[in-house]
């Protein structure tokens, strides 16, 4: 029983996908030895300017526009103060009042019921370095020594704001999923929150229904997954709502999620945003974004996941379901696509992405680009199958070697002698044996009941060793059984 109403604001940080930094032309890879890609610039070495990528203000408006926001004519950067030790510069250049995107909205929900969670604004700054706290633990409390790396201090970010528009852990989820799939389909980031290429915090509130104004929001920090957003969500729902109950006051404060425990707790209590004592970078141009510019960008735009959710529902006439399954990556989608360029068997090919490729690539830990069944050969089984050549059973067996061995499966039908048995003759005789075998079920069936013809058939296709056809075993076994 939900007893107050739940607000709820997610603050996404995703990482650009560019090439270079933001302000200078250290690469932005993953993963290399620590402070080998800094320079004067993002060491944040005194006198050295910087110079903004071009790309990721490319990659801010293609944002801007995917999530229906305005453009800004006119963008700027800001320092946003503050002392950290991963922070060299002791301010991170962000944007504080003039943002490249406001006012744009995210739709969730089934189609006939969505509703469209506000954007607030989409701002772009840089990130900070990466301390590592040595001792066993890993934590600052316990370590005997703590060691920074630069490789990251300066990678793009996009922050995206989201209103408090959100109703329920469940809805926050939803929207996390549907954002990262509009940012994956238009190519700014990865998304990857086990590399921190997608990052959230969360901001909830409650209230009673009715109440105009907000109590204080507890922002929650430390969400490695769409998970423990959900369940942080959650827990803060169940703690603010007894705090409500008992009249004890909440106020504004960031609490750490602890996802083993499944718990928040207090981090700190909320610093207000004049203590970070902005002030316009002075060593970077306001940028201007004119119409052209933006129309340009809006040319090189993909098709969204919704539009091409419900374009595969018109196309290929697939369950909403199956179309909001395969369209969630684009990959995925992409996959499906080059299979019904081959071949027009939509729902048996659906059926396969989204069952066996889908669990074997997750088995195998593998990305549907990397698939060992290509699309043509995924296509030969479906056909296959349509002529009968194969039972949807040894289909399963035909899929599991193609996908082991990367095989055409006619080859594989061929070698193995997986051929469906359709010849009359052959299924007479498995029958008969069946029925001499199995007398007991063959005499309670004939004494009504019916329901051990399924155990019968069964046995048939056990007999053949899954290649009978079943429709006709069926057939053949109740008229042999009247
Ligand atoms: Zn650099």
């Amino acid at each position: 029983m939900v007893k107050y109403e739940i607000v709820i604001g997610l603050e996404v940080h995703v990482q650009l996908k560019t090439e270079s930094k933001l302000f200078c032309g250290c690469s932005t890879e993953f993963g290399a030895e620590p402070n080998t890609h800094t320079c004067p610039v993002c060491e944040g070495l005194p006198g050295a300017l910087p110079v903004l990528n071009k790309k990721a203000v490319e990659f801010a408006v293609r944002t801007a526009l995917a999530l229906n926001c305005r453009v800004n004519e006119y963008a700027k950067f800001d320092r946003k103060n503050y002392f950290y030790p991963d922070l060299p510069k002791n301010y991170q250049t962000s944007q504080k009042d003039m943002p490249f995107a406001e006012h744009g909205f995210l739709e969730i929900g089934e189609p006939g019921k969505s509703r469209n969670i506000g954007i607030t604004r989409a701002h772009v700054e840089e990130d900070a370095g990466k301390l590592i706290h040595a001792g066993v633990s890993g934590q600052i409390g316990e370590a005997e020594e703590s060691l920074v790396d630069l490789n990251r201090t300066g990678i793009p970010l996009l922050e995206i704001v989201s209103e408090p528009d959100i109703r329920s852990s469940a809805e926050a989820y939803e929207y996390l999923g549907s954002l990262k799939s509009i940012l994956q389909y238009i190519g700014i980031s990865d998304c990857d929150m086990e590399k921190g290429s997608l990052r959230c915090d969360a901001n909830i509130s409650l209230r009673p229904f009715g109440q105009k104004e907000l109590n204080p929001k507890v922002e929650i920090k430390n969400l490695n997954s769409f998970k423990n957003v959900k369940d942080a969500l959650d827990y803060e729902t169940a703690r603010q709502t007894a705090c409500l109950d008992t009249g004890e006051k909440t106020y504004q404060e960031t609490r750490l999620f602890t996802a083993e425990k499944g718990v928040t707790t207090q981090m700190r209590s909320k610093e207000e945003a004049n203590d970070y004592r902005y002030f316009p970078e002075p060593d970077l141009v306001v940028n201007h974004i004119t119409p052209a510019y933006i129309e340009e960008v809006k040319k090189g735009l993909v098709e969204l996941p919704s539009a091409r959710k419900k374009r595969f529902v018109e196309r290929y006439k697939i369950p909403e379901y199956d179309a909001g399954v395969l369209t969630a990556a684009k990959a995925t989608a992409d996959y499906f696509e080059r299979c019904t360029a081959l071949h027009n068997g939509y729902k048996a090919l659906s059926n396969l992405v989204m069952g066996e490729l889908a669990g074997f690539l997750k088995a195998t830990g593998k990305e549907i680009t990397e698939s060992p069944v290509t699309p043509e050969n995924l296509v030969k089984l479906v056909k296959l199958m349509e002529n009968n050549t194969v039972s949807s059973k040894i289909a399963k067996v035909v899929f599991e070697e193609m996908y082991k061995k990367g095989t055409d499966p006619e080859k594989i039908v061929k070698e193995k002698g997986l051929v469906q048995i359709t010849d009359t003759n052959m299924i007479n005789s498995i029958v008969e044996k069946v029925i001499a075998n199995n007398i007991k079920s063959v005499e309670q069936y004939k004494a009504g009941k019916t329901e051990v013809l399924g155990f019968l058939v069964g046995q048939v296709m056990k007999e053949s060793q899954g290649k009978a056809n079943p429709g006709m075993a069926n057939k053949v076994l109740k008229e042999k059984l009247q």
